[in-house]
């Protein structure tokens, strides 16, 4: 496994296990089978409503909980209660501390929000606070009237999506990049595809998503893929095993399509859309 270092010190593992649209049983199952395939942190969310199967599923897996690094998100609908909501993760997630607590999105009245965590971080419920969906503008207007420098952004950044230019902002403020979505959601089978990939993935012995992976870590991002299948969960995870060259690194960056699945938070199409959410 290889970590990245937060601003502040703390050690965040390099690959972790995404639970977006995980429910119920299979949810718990494939946090406990991630858990003991190696995965060490395991990323949730107030809005996907499955932090306490994802809890359960840390509770099963039967590692020390102080090996682990849940990572959760407070719903930008619950952001004047963003303490509340918080305390209410630690109870789902059957533990006293977080390792990493995000506000979701840029919507509603985020400031508020950051103070709150800023609140937790002084109290010592949460090692380190970070923001999700966050454009640079808004990442630097939230830095520059506040205490706390988010630790990470998390945004949706996979191969058509590579985001050298938010990277370039957050490196310059120190705030880690992590990636969600980095198989682009499984809806981008032309990306699992692309000759470049499955040349790599060929002269490597490694499948498709492993070379992804690689690519996104090697470059020092995060990544949270999610699965059920178990051969895909240990997939997910075996990347440290073999090294992209220079001259590889830059043939997979020339694939990129600065273009988000999911969207940028400025679009008025998605903050109208993120009503109903
Ligand atoms: P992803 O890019 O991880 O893709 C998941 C899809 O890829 C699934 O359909 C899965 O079956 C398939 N897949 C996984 N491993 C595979 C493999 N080895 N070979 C072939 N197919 C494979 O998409 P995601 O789940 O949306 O993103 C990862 C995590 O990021 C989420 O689970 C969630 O934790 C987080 N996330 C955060 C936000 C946010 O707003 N902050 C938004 C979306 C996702």
């Amino acid at each position: 496994m290889e970590y990245l270092t937060l601003h502040n010190g703390v050690r965040m593992p390099l690959a972790g296990f995404g639970t977006f649209m995980l429910s119920g049983e299979s949810c718990v199952h494939a946090v406990a089978e991630a858990i003991r395939s190696g995965y060490r942190m395991i990323d949730t969310a107030e809005a996907y409503g499955n932090e306490k199967e994802a809890g359960e599923g840390i509770r099963r897996s039967g590692i020390d909980r102080r090996e682990l690094f849940p990572v959760t998100k407070v719903n930008f609908k619950s952001y004047e209660h963003a303490e509340e909501t918080a305390m209410q993760s630690l109870a789902h997630l059957q533990t006293d501390y977080i390792d990493l607590l995000l506000l979701h999105w840029p919507f509603a009245n985020y400031y508020a929000a950051w103070r709150a965590l800023e609140k937790l971080y002084a109290g010592g419920r949460v090692r380190a606070i970070g923001v999700s969906n966050f454009e640079p503008d808004q990442l630097l207007d939230l830095i520059a009237y506040n205490k706390v420098v988010p630790a990470v952004n998390q945004i949706e950044t996979n191969l058509y999506c590579q985001r050298g230019t938010e990277r370039g902002w957050m490196d310059k403020k120190q705030v880690a990049h992590m990636a969600y979505a980095p198989l682009g959601q499984g809806n981008r089978n032309e990306m699992f595809g692309e000759p470049a990939v499955l040349a790599l993935a060929e002269k490597y012995g490694r499948t498709s998503a492993q070379v992804m992976l690689r690519f996104l870590t090697q470059k020092g991002i995060a990544v949270i893929p999610r699965s059920t299948q178990p051969a895909h969960i240990r997939e997910n995870f075996d990347l440290f095993g073999f090294t992209l060259s220079d001259y590889e690194m830059a043939a997979l960056s020339a694939l990129d399509r600065r273009e988000p699945l999911i969207g940028r938070p400025e679009t008025p199409e998605l903050v109208e859309f993120s009503l109903t959410w």
